[in-house]
C-alpha cells in the first residue's frame, strides 16, 4: 500500500480518489486542507507520495518544497489548472517531481505519475545509501591521505585538482602559491615547480610513470623533494595523473657526504705516496691499489690488480706473515713487519697496517705498506755506531789505565824521593822546595785518581767493596784526616753521633771515606771562619732504613742558580776571586754517582754567603761485630823487622832505587831481581818473608812469575803497579798474589802491608823464638800452639788426615759441579787455612763459602790444595826433625 499525503480542497480530493478507484496500484490517502498541516502531519507520519495542490489560498507549494528535511526526498507532485511552461519549469526546478494539469487529469496519468514518482524515489534512497556509504569511504581515504607523511595529488587529464592531501597543501603553503580543488594545477603553482613537473605529468599522460629527483630552495632553504608521477588509467585510458612527492634533503644530503668522503677518500688512496692495497680479506685478490704501490712492486696497476697478495711476499716470509697477521687481526699485535718481492725480485722489508672496511659490500683489507729499507739500514748504522762508541769507550778506560801506569811510574820516582828528600839534612830554602814539589805531586795525584774514579764509574767498571767495619772508627780517622787543615784556618770541626747508629755497619767503607773527605774537605776549603760540622744519623725512607751523613759549613755557599749543576763533572761555580781554589769540579760529580751506585742520594741546599749543606743517604746495613786485630794497627815503630827478609822483583832502577831505601830505613834485609825469571830463582835461593812484585817485566812478567813461584811456595807476593783498575787488582789475586800496592808508593804503604803480612812475625820476635819454629815460619800456628810442638803436631797430623780427605770431596764436587758441597768443604777448611798462613787459600775458599768462586778458581783450589798437604807433609817432618 502505498501512503499519499493529501494537500488541497477537499472537492479536488474527492476527484483523485475516484480515479484512484481505477488503478492497478494500491493507495491510501491522507488528506489535508493546509500547508501548515501538512507539515505537522509529514512530522508525525511516514508517507511515500505528496501530491499537492501549486497553490492553496496565498500559500505555494514551492515553499514546502524548500523545506528539505521535512520531505526528505518524498516525491512532490503538484496539480494545477493549465499551468504555463514558466510554471511548469520553476516548479520542477524547485524540486518538484512531476506537475499534473488537474483539467487534463484521468486516473492512467494519475497512476502513471505515482508509479513514476515510487521508482524515483526508490531510485533516490538508493543513490543516497551509496552516497552516504561513498561519503565514509571518501572519509576514510581522506584521513589516510592527510596522514601521510608524502605529499599526494592527482590531476585529471585536463590538468583539473582532483584530490589533494594535508601534507600537499604545506608543501605548496610553504612554497608560496597554493592550487584548490578544481583549479588548474599548472596555472595555480610557482613556476619554479611547473618548470620541473609539468614535464613528469605530460610523460604520466602519456602513460609513463616517473621519478625524479630535484632540489628547490624552500624559505631559503635547499631541499630536495623525490616526485612519483603516475598515470590514472581507466581500462586503457589515461585519465588523469597522481603525484606522490617525498622530501629525501636528509639522504641526499647523507649520500652526498657519502659521495664526498668517497671522493676524498679516492684522491687519499690515489695520491698518497704511502703505497696502499685493497685486498679481499677472503681470498687475498688485490681489488684496488694505488699508484705508489704500483711503483713500490715495479708492477702496472692493472698486472697488480687480481693477483694475490701473498704471492708478493717473500717466500721466506709467508709462514711468519700468516701468523702476525692472525695475532694482528686479534689485536694482539699493533705492526706488522715483512718482506714484499717486486716483478724483479728485489727483495724490500715493509711495516704492514692493516684496516678492515667494507669496499663494493665485500669485507676487505686496506693495507698501507711502509718501505722501511732506510729505517733498517739506519738501525744497523746507529747499532754499528753504538758498537763503536761501547768499543770507543772500552779503549778510553784501557787507554786511561795504561796512561795512569806511564804517570803513575814517574809520580812514583817524584813522589818516594821527594820523601826521602826531606829525611836528609836540607836547608830551609830547600825543605821548602822539596814540600812544593811533594805537594804538588800529591795534588796531581788526586787529580789523576779522580779522573780514574770517573773512568771506571762511567764503564760501569767500579764494583763496590762492601764488607762490615766499626763506624765510629772511620768517622774518626776521616775527620782526623781534615783537623789539620781545620785548626790552620781556625775553624772548629765537629761531630754529632746519634746513639742509634749500630757500633758496625756493612758497606764500602772505602768509598764512604772517599765521600765523606770530599765533602768535608770541600766544606773547609770553602769555609774562611765558623765551622764545619758534621752529623750522623739515622732515618727511614720508603720503608728502608737508611745512615743520614750531613756535612754543615759556615762557608761562602753557593749561589742557588748553580746548586743543580755543583753534581756536574767539571762543574765549577763561576770563578770569584773567593773561590779561586784547587780543584777539577769532578769531587761532587764522583761523590753523587758513588751514592747511587750504593743505592743512595746526595743533594745539597745553600745560601750564598752563609753556608752550604750536604746531605748523604745510604742504605743502612747493620754488621755483625767483628773482633779487631790490634796488631794490624801496629805503628811503624812496633814493627820488628830486622829478621825480615824481602825480595823485590822490579825492572825499573829508579823504583828499586825508591824500594830499596825505604826497606833500609826500616832495617829489611832484601834481595833485588831484575826481572820475572831472577825473582823465581831469588825466591828460591833466599826464602822471603814477602817478595814485592813488578808486574810489567821483561823475560817473566809479574804474573807468570808468580805463577812459577806459586808451584813450590806459599810466601806472600804484594804487587806493585800503577795499575789501579780493579780488573787488574783482581788479575793479580787470581796469579796468586796476596796483595797490592798501587804505585807510586810510598813508606806509609809499604809498611801496611808488611804489617799486614807480618803481624804474628813481629809478636815472635819478641819471644826470641826456638830456630825450629823460626825455620817453620807459620806465624798462625805459632800463635794457636803458643810453642807446644806435641799440640802443633797433632794439628798437622789432622790437617794431613783430613785435607786428603776433604781433596777427594772436593774433587767429586767439583765433577758434579756441586756448588753446594764445595762450599761447605771449603768453610770447613777456613780455619786451617788461616791457621797454616795459606792466605791464598784462604781467601779463594771465602770465595767458594759465598758461592762466588769462578770455575777457574774451583780447579785452582783443588791444587793449591794438594800443594798445601804435600807442604805440611814436609814441614811437618822437617819440624820434628828439627832442621
Ligand atoms: P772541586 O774539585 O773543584 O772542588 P767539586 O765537584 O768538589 O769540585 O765541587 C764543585 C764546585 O762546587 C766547587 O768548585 C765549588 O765552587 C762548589 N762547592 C762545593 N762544595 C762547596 C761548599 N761546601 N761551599 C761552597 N762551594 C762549594
Amino acid at each position: 500500500m502505498i501512503r499519499i499525503l493529501y494537500i488541497g480542497n477537499h472537492k479536488n480530493f474527492v476527484k483523485l480518489q475516484d480515479l484512484s478507484t481505477n488503478f492497478n496500484l494500491a493507495v491510501s490517502f491522507n488528506e489535508v486542507a493546509s500547508f501548515k498541516s501538512a507539515e505537522d502531519e509529514l512530522r508525525n507520519n511516514d508517507y511515500e507520495i505528496i501530491l499537492s495542490e501549486l497553490t492553496i489560498g496565498d500559500e505555494s507549494a514551492l515553499n514546502l518544497l524548500d523545506k528539505e528535511s521535512l520531505i526528505e526526498g518524498i516525491p512532490v507532485i503538484l496539480t494545477e489548472k493549465s499551468p504555463s511552461h514558466e510554471i511548469t519549469r520553476t516548479a520542477l526546478k524547485n524540486g518538484a517531481f512531476d506537475i499534473l494539469d488537474c483539467d487534463y487529469l484521468n486516473s492512467i496519468i494519475l497512476e502513471d505519475s505515482f508509479k513514476e514518482a515510487i521508482r524515483y524515489s526508490k531510485e533516490n534512497k538508493l543513490r543516497q545509501d551509496l552516497e552516504k556509504r561513498l561519503d565514509g569511504i571518501y572519509a576514510n581515504t581522506r584521513t589516510i591521505l592527510d596522514n601521510i607523511t608524502d605529499g599526494i595529488w592527482s590531476l585529471d587529464e585536463k590538468g583539473k585538482l582532483l584530490i589533494i592531501n594535508a601534507k600537499a597543501k604545506d608543501y605548496f603553503k610553504d612554497f608560496g602559491k597554493s592550487p584548490s580543488l578544481g583549479d588548474t594545477f599548472f596555472k595555480h603553482i610557482d613556476d619554479f615547480l611547473i618548470e620541473k613537473w609539468e614535464p613528469l605529468n605530460q610523460k604520466a599522460l602519456n602513460g609513463q610513470s616517473v621519478i625524479s629527483v630535484d632540489q628547490f630552495h624552500q624559505k631559503e632553504q635547499l631541499i630536495y623533494l623525490e616526485t612519483a608521477c603516475t598515470p590514472i588509467k581507466s581500462g586503457e585510458v589515461t585519465v588523469g595523473t597522481s603525484f606522490v612527492v617525498r622530501n629525501v634533503t636528509e639522504r641526499e644530503l647523507a649520500e652526498a657526504k657519502i659521495r664526498e668522503n668517497e671522493r676524498n677518500f679516492r684522491s687519499v688512496f690515489t695520491g698518497s705516496e704511502v703505497p696502499i692495497l685493497l685486498t679481499s680479506t677472503a681470498t687475498n685478490k688485490i681489488v684496488d691499489l694505488n699508484l705508489a704501490c704500483s711503483r713500490l712492486f715495479n708492477f702496472t696497476v692493472d698486472e697488480l690488480k687480481d693477483m694475490n697478495f701473498f704471492d708478493l711476499i717473500s717466500k721466506s716470509r709467508i709462514d711468519n706473515y700468516q701468523k702476525d697477521l692472525e695475532s694482528y687481526r686479534k689485536g694482539k699485535i699493533d705492526h706488522m713487519d715483512s718482506h714484499i718481492v717486486t716483478k724483479d725480485q728485489e727483495d724490500i722489508p715493509v711495516q704492514l697496517s692493516i684496516t678492515e672496511i667494507f669496499y663494493n659490500d665485500e669485507p676487505c683489507d686496506l693495507t698501507f705498506l711502509y718501505d722501511i729499507s732506510a729505517r733498517i739500514e739506519t738501525e744497523k748504522k746507529l747499532n754499528e755506531a753504538r758498537e763503536l762508541a761501547e768499543k770507543s769507550a772500552e779503549f778510553k778506560s784501557l787507554f786511561l789505565a795504561n796512561m795512569s801506569h806511564e804517570i803513575r811510574t814517574p809520580m812514583n820516582a817524584m813522589l818516594g824521593f821527594a820523601d826521602l828528600l826531606k829525611n836528609t839534612s836540607l836547608s830551609d830554602e830547600q825543605r821548602e822546595y822539596v814540600d812544593i814539589i811533594s805537594n804538588s805531586g800529591q795534588d796531581l795525584l788526586v787529580i789523576i785518581n779522580d779522573i780514574l774514579d770517573l773512568t771506571k764509574i762511567e764503564a760501569g767498571k767500579l764494583e763496590l767493596r762492601p764488607r762490615v767495619f766499626e763506624v765510629m772508627d772511620t768517622i774518626k780517622k776521616v775527620l782526623r784526616l781534615h783537623q789539620h787543615k781545620a785548626d790552620e784556618k781556625q775553624i772548629d770541626l765537629s761531630l754529632q753521633f746519634s746513639s742509634n747508629i749500630p757500633e758496625f755497619l756493612e758497606l764500602d767503607d772505602i768509598r764512604l771515606t772517599q765521600i765523606l773527605n770530599n765533602l768535608i774537605g770541600n766544606a773547609i776549603k770553602f769555609t774562611e771562619k765558623g765551622e764545619v760540622s758534621l752529623k750522623i744519623n739515622k732515618t727511614v725512607e720508603k720503608d728502608q732504613e737508611m745512615i743520614k751523613f750531613i756535612i754543615k759549613d759556615t762557608g761562602i755557599g753557593i749561589p742557588e742558580k748553580e746548586i743543580a749543576t755543583i753534581f756536574e763533572n767539571f762543574s765549577q761555580v763561576d770563578s770569584s776571586l773567593q773561590r779561586k781554589q784547587k780543584g777539577t769540579g769532578l769531587g761532587l760529580s764522583i761523590v753523587s754517582q758513588l751514592c747511587q751506585l750504593m743505592g743512595g742520594s746526595i743533594s745539597a741546599r745553600s745560601e750564598e754567603g752563609e753556608g752550604s749543606e750536604f746531605e748523604v743517604l745510604l742504605p743502612l746495613k747493620i754488621g755483625n761485630a767483628i773482633v779487631k786485630n790490634e796488631s794490624k794497627t801496629e805503628s811503624k815503630k812496633e814493627l820488628i823487622t830486622d829478621e825480615l827478609h824481602v825480595v823485590i822483583c822490579e825492572d825499573n832502577p829508579v823504583n828499586v832505587k825508591l824500594a830499596t831505601k825505604i826497606l833500609d830505613e826500616l832495617g829489611v834485609v832484601y834481595h833485588v831481581a831484575k826481572n820475572g825469571s831472577e825473582g823465581i830463582d831469588a825466591v828460591k835461593e833466599h826464602n822471603p818473608d814477602v817478595v814485592f812484585m813488578d808486574l810489567q817485566m821483561p823475560i817473566l812478567d809479574g804474573y807468570e812469575a808468580t805463577k812459577e813461584i806459586r808451584k813450590f811456595s806459599q810466601v806472600p807476593i804484594i804487587a806493585m803497579s800503577a795499575h789501579v783498575l780493579e780488573e787488574e787488582q783482581n788479575k793479580c789475586l787470581d796469579a796468586g798474589m796476596n796483595g797490592f800496592i798501587p804505585k807510586p808508593f810510598k813508606i806509609d804503604d809499604i809498611i801496611k802491608e808488611l804489617q799486614k803480612q807480618f803481624s804474628f812475625k813481629a809478636e815472635i820476635k819478641k819471644d826470641q823464638l826456638d830456630p825450629k819454629w823460626k825455620k817453620l815460619n807459620m806465624p798462625g800456628l805459632l800463635n794457636l800452639a803458643k810453642g807446644d810442638e806435641e799440640f802443633a803436631i797433632s794439628l798437622f797430623d789432622i790437617f794431613i788426615e783430613q785435607a786428603n780427605k776433604d781433596k777427594i770431596q772436593f774433587e767429586k764436587a767439583l765433577n758434579n759441579n756441586d756448588v753446594d758441597s764445595m762450599k761447605s768443604i771449603a768453610h770447613k777448611l777456613l780455619p786451617s787455612f788461616m791457621m797454616f798462613d795459606f792466605v791464598q787459600l784462604h781467601i779463594i775458599g771465602e770465595k767458594l763459602d759465598n758461592r762466588e768462586a769462578t770455575e777457574r778458581e774451583r780447579e785452582y783450589f783443588l791444587e793449591r790444595l794438594e800443594l798445601a798437604i804435600n807442604e805440611i807433609i814436609e814441614k811437618r817432618s822437617s819440624f820434628i826433625q828439627g832442621n
